[in-house]
């Protein structure tokens, strides 16, 4: 009975133009919303200008600086690992000062030169 209804086709008719256009519709709006944003932006930056310019420059040379100076803290801390490494490193192979005995865990150590266990044991008697 409803189907038969005049004023009923219409209806459908324009909710099929509605569903149709819906999709324009909105995209329409979507970038009206966004142009409006845009603007609003813009106004908005160039009514504070000033104030991103005393606030944000300080603040962004301040983010700056700490990033870069984190970035040296951290670099030498890597090279003062690597430097501790290499000197670690040749400690290990060792030769004792007299008999050139290869030092391993047991170095004895008299005025800056390295000396086996013996050679140390008879250089202090
Ligand atoms: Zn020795």
């Amino acid at each position: 009975m409803s189907y038969e209804n005049g004023s009923g086709g219409g209806g459908c008719l324009s909710a099929l133009l509605t569903l149709l256009l819906l999709p324009y519709i909105i995209a329409i709006y979507g970038y009206a919303l966004l142009a409006i944003m845009v603007i609003l932006i813009i106004e908005w930056l160039q009514e504070h200008i000033q104030t991103i310019l005393l606030y944000g420059l300080p603040v962004l040379t301040a983010v700056v600086l700490i990033k870069t100076g984190l970035v040296s803290k951290l670099y030498q801390r890597v090279m003062a690992k690597r430097l501790k490494v290499r000197v670690f490193t040749p400690s290990t192979n060792l030769y004792c000062y007299w008999c050139t005995r290869k030092l391993g865990l047991q170095s004895w150590e008299r005025h800056g030169k390295y000396y086996c266990q013996d050679c140390y044991e008879k250089g202090r008697s």
